[in-house]
């Protein structure tokens, strides 16, 4: 079975003070769930924080973003060797705003999975569709094309030791959520796509959801069988918000 996870996206959000105050309820709140695994992926400056704050907690970190080369010439980059220094478990890879406003290709995502493998940490690989790529019924065309540029390149395998986040680009930060039914779909094509190649690693690998996941919603979602758990943007930034939500998905 397997083990759901909630993992926060706070993107650029958060202060120290503020943070201190979020960090410790989250952690205080998750001592008492042990039913589900919780992370969340702050900014990089934040990263000091988050490991001085929940080391030896039950909430993991991470960060939102890695550059593909552990190291070079890169100015404003960092590398996934550097987050590793920091204790972090996950990286965001691949999340639609770096894709749409940053230009990042799908084989520079693949790039980034690697170079996060690399330096032994997980990746979180984020696929989803825009409002038009759904409404011309390409939402599957574009999820695999998002997923197979992976494969395609790292092997099947490397799913093994990776997160998939499927967040439809309409739903993000828009209070439009997929509906249970339009997200069990998405998810189970995903898995049967990756089990074409490796029943087993399909099985194995966490799908999670995200798309503007609120307490309100999140236990109808987790509850479909392809879905494990959440990518949560908004509302990782309230305690009370991602601690309902992590509270839906315990087993
Ligand atoms: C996200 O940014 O990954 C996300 C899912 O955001 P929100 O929950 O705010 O829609």
């Amino acid at each position: 079975m397997r083990r759901k996870l909630v993992a926060g996206n706070w993107k650029m959000h958060g202060a120290l003070a503020q943070n201190e105050v979020l960090l410790n309820a989250v952690a205080a709140g998750m001592a008492q769930m042990p039913g589900a695994d919780c992370a969340v992926c702050v900014p990089f400056p934040y990263l000091a924080q988050a490991q001085k704050q929940l080391q030896g907690s039950a909430v993991q970190w991470g960060a939102q973003d890695a550059h593909q080369l552990a190291q070079g010439a890169f100015t404003g980059e960092v590398s996934a060797t550097m987050l590793k220094d920091f204790g972090c478990r996950y990286v965001i890879v691949g999340h639609s705003e770096r894709r749409s406003l940053y230009g990042e290709s799908s084989a520079l995502v693949a790039e980034k999975f690697a170079a996060v493998q690399g330096a032994e940490l997980i990746p979180i690989l984020c696929v989803g569709e825009t409002l038009e790529q759904r409404e011309a019924g390409e939402t599957e065309r574009v999820v695999a094309e998002q997923l197979d540029a992976v494969t395609a390149t790292l092997g099947v395998q490397a799913l093994v030791k990776s997160v998939i986040a499927y967040e439809p680009v309409w739903a993000i930060g828009t209070g439009k959520t997929a509906t249970p039914e339009q997200a069990q779909a998405v998810h189970a094509f995903i898995r049967e796509r990756i089990a074409a190649q490796d029943a087993t690693v399909a099985q194995e690998v966490r799908i999670l959801y995200g798309g503007s996941v609120k307490a309100a919603n999140a236990a109808e979602l987790f509850a479909k069988a392809d879905i494990d758990g959440g990518l949560i943007g908004g509302a990782s930034l309230q305690a009370d918000d991602f601690l309902a939500i992590c509270k839906a998905a315990q087993n």
